[in-house]
């Protein structure tokens, strides 16, 4: 799972302190010291190779290895074996989590004066290899329910609120219907919700060929775009109520822990949930009777959408699920630091998918085998990592980020006290243009190690190939001499429970293309090899950039953590936020004095840690910069909010989360936002407090220092 949206956006720079280095001066470390670190890093980076890169990928995507079937183990038991080849003590790791497979295939009739029987599988292409594998599941949806439903059909367009709004001005009522929906604008799980909570008795979600097909470009095996016959698998979780095994949330899926019974499990939908290939949506929508569709809703083929609701055209959808307790497999890596063992530097990629998941996931486990491969070296020549590095290879991720989640909540309290950051690589590899998400205290620290490594090419640094990238697709930002952005992180994938959960400081970073196959059989090793990564760099480069920016972060003296970019960020959303709020007569109760004092004074006390922190790493004052760290460790955990978002406890933090209704995309300063799309004045006033509080603490802990 994964956000397919490409951030490529530019901003100016921020009023913070420029810090000019020496060529060799990396941030965090004494001049001596940067020295040996960019000496280490060099070697280091020369380690992963395309060619090892692509054998990983090509082993790890043989089969289809969904989550808890026996070649998903097979995966897991390959990194184990590898990073242990590599000199790295890999161990794997269970829980037991509640899964669902199709037991047989969904059955889909279309209903006219004559019963036409629907495929709900993917085609073979005979130029694929692997598509032809009698292992591929037809399609269907993780978490979906079992059900046999006839009803009219109502095409309800992305299937988000202002849809509804939309079908109900037109006179149609979804009320015991089954609707179709395309995919898009949002995680499908809110697709599934918002169904639901119409009264629909199915859900259809198809692929539109505006979004992934051929409106976009060739379609494989001719190009990288969804061809006709393909559908889009995924979970429909309700990950926005929360993540992780259904029957065990905010506790982790082991002995001894207690369940709920799956009928009281809140994250999951109570109706049929079904993907279709565009050639089938064609045959259903060209059907339809009805209304003609309102503003908004035409999509990619070729006739002019209805949305139909007639009694002559029905649909029958029967699907069968197999739900099981079933046994998943992180495979969990330590290298302990020397000096600081107990502070941890925690880096995850999932490895279950849909199918065979060339690009999510497994070019980001393709790209943490050979940074493991680097480390193994590493170790050998006598580096010794100041802090503990921790590689995941997490599971289940697909169904929803399920083997990250149990581990981070049978970890918690270890992970509040020890963790430095968590480093999230998920589908690394589509493409050549760099993409990062992360919270504002490590955007220096990504833009630093994007410096030093080359894009493999244009053989500029990743860096000025990100900023260019962005300033040739963004001519409005021409004259602007800004950083390249890094964009918030919403949800979608496993740096959800360490962010979201336990405020531990988190990134996620990806080499992005022309990415039409996602969650199909054709995300496969042929595809990687003929249209995301020919020549395998990118998953070398991948791996570099996530290296490097583990390395700084174990070896530094002073941590490379700036929160006067994490003030400003909220201000910046602060002030949008204040602005719908006008618009909507919401302001007046609101206390906006109160919030720009305390990002005043947050942003005072973030530039005196910062010159401090200078200051130590000049003296090197050990034992003050012990003092900084920790307290530059604590505050992003005072974000956490321990009674958690309004409705959602699991979600604590009171800035990141994911919206209800975005799905993947961050609602930043998420309560408050969501109060004021809802005209909600007390909720809103509520909202902001809780924000204020926050940053207090925030700003109470950078002043110990
Ligand atoms: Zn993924």
């Amino acid at each position: 799972m994964k956000t397919i949206l490409i951030l490529i956006l530019l901003v100016s720079i921020t009023s913070t302190p420029t810090l000019t280095f020496a060529q060799t001066a990396i941030d965090g470390f004494s001049p001596e010291r940067a020295a040996a670190e960019r000496r280490w890093e060099e070697q280091f980076r020369a380690v992963p190779n395309p060619k090892s890169a692509r054998e990983h990928l090509r082993r790890l995507t043989i089969e289809p290895h969904i989550a808890g079937t026996k070649e998903d183990y097979a995966t897991a038991v390959y990194v184990r074996d590898q990073l242990r080849s590599y000199g790295l003590n890999a161990d794997l790791k269970e829980y037991q989590v509640w899964l669902n497979y199709p037991k047989t295939p969904s059955v889909l009739e279309l209903i006219t004066s004559r019963r036409q029987p629907l495929s709900t599988r993917e085609a073979v292409v005979p130029s694929d290899p692997t598509s032809s594998n009698p292992k591929i599941t037809p399609l269907f949806n993780g978490y979906s329910a079992s059900g046999d439903v006839t009803a009219p059909i109502i095409y309800a367009n992305y299937g988000l609120p202002p849809d509804y709004d939309e079908l109900k001005k037109a006179g149609v009522d979804v009320k015991g219907k089954i609707v179709i929906v395309r995919y898009g604008n949002s995680f499908r799980g809110v697709k599934a919700k918002v169904a639901e909570d119409h009264g629909a008795i199915g859900c259809i979600i198809y692929s539109d060929p505006e979004d992934d097909g051929y409106m976009q470009g060739d379609v494989f095996p001719k190009g990288p775009w969804r061809p006709v016959a393909s559908g889009q698998r995924g979970s429909v979780q309700f990950l926005f109520d929360y993540p992780g095994d259904p029957l065990t949330p905010g506790k982790p899926a082991i002995a001894g822990t207690p369940r709920l019974k799956p009928e009281d499990a809140t994250d999951l939908t109570k109706i049929p949930v079904q993907p279709i290939a565009y050639d089938v949506a064609k045959t259903i929508l060209s059907q339809l009777k009805g209304p003609v569709r309102p503003r908004g809703f035409q999509g990619g083929l070729p006739f002019a959408y209805h949305v139909g609701g007639t009694n002559d055209v029905k649909l029958r959808l029967k699907t069968d699920m197999d739900y099981k307790l079933r046994t998943i497999w992180d495979v969990v890596t330590r290298i302990d630091g020397n000096e600081e063992k107990d502070r941890w530097v925690v880096l995850g990629n999932h490895r279950d998918a849909w199918v065979f998941g060339a690009v999510d996931p497994n070019s980001g486990t393709s790209a943490m085998l050979e940074l493991g491969h680097g480390f193994g070296e590493l170790l050998k020549q006598g580096w010794k990592p100041r802090r503990t590095i921790i590689l995941c290879s997490w599971d289940a991720e697909e169904y929803g980020l399920i083997g990250s989640t149990e581990w981070a909540e049978e970890m918690a309290d270890e992970l509040k006290e020890k963790a430095v950051a968590y480093l999230n690589l998920d589908a690394a590899v589509s493409g050549t243009q760099f993409g990062a998400s992360s919270v504002p205290s490590l955007w220096k620290l990504i833009r630093s190690a994007t410096r030093d490594v080359k894009d493999p090419k244009t053989g500029k640094s990743i860096y000025q190939q990100w900023q260019d990238h962005a300033r040739e697709n963004r001519p409005e930002d021409e004259q602007n001499t800004g950083e390249a952005r890094i964009a918030p992180l919403g949800s979608g994938s496993d740096y959800t429970p360490f962010l979201q959960h336990l405020g531990v400081a988190s990134t996620d970073m990806s080499f992005n293309g022309d990415y039409g196959v996602y969650h199909s059989a054709y995300d496969s090793f042929y595809w990687m090899d003929h249209f995301g990564d020919p020549g395998f760099k990118y998953h070398v480069a991948a791996a570099q950039v996530w290296g490097t920016l583990a390395m700084r972060l174990a070896d530094t003296d002073g941590l490379p953590f700036d929160y006067t970019d994490y003030a400003a960020q909220i201000r910046e959303f602060f002030n949008e936020a204040m602005k719908l709020a006008r618009i909507r007569n919401l302001a007046d109760s609101l206390d906006e004095k109160s919030m720009n004092a305390a990002l005043d004074d947050f942003a005072k006390e973030a530039e005196r840690v910062e010159k401090h922190r200078q200051e130590a790493i000049r003296d090197s004052d050990r034992a003050k910069l012990t003092k900084i760290n920790n307290a530059l460790i604590q505050a992003e955990r005072q974000f956490i909010d321990e009674r958690g978002l309004r409705g959602r406890a699991w979600y604590k933090h009171q800035i990141y989360a994911p919206g209800f209704y975005t799905g993947y995309a961050a609602q930043p300063l998420t309560d408050f936002r969501q109060a004021i799309d809802d005209r909600n004045s007390a909720n809103a006033k509520e909202g902001l407090e809780r924000i204020v509080e926050a940053i207090k603490r925030v700003t109470k802990t950078l002043k110990s220092v």
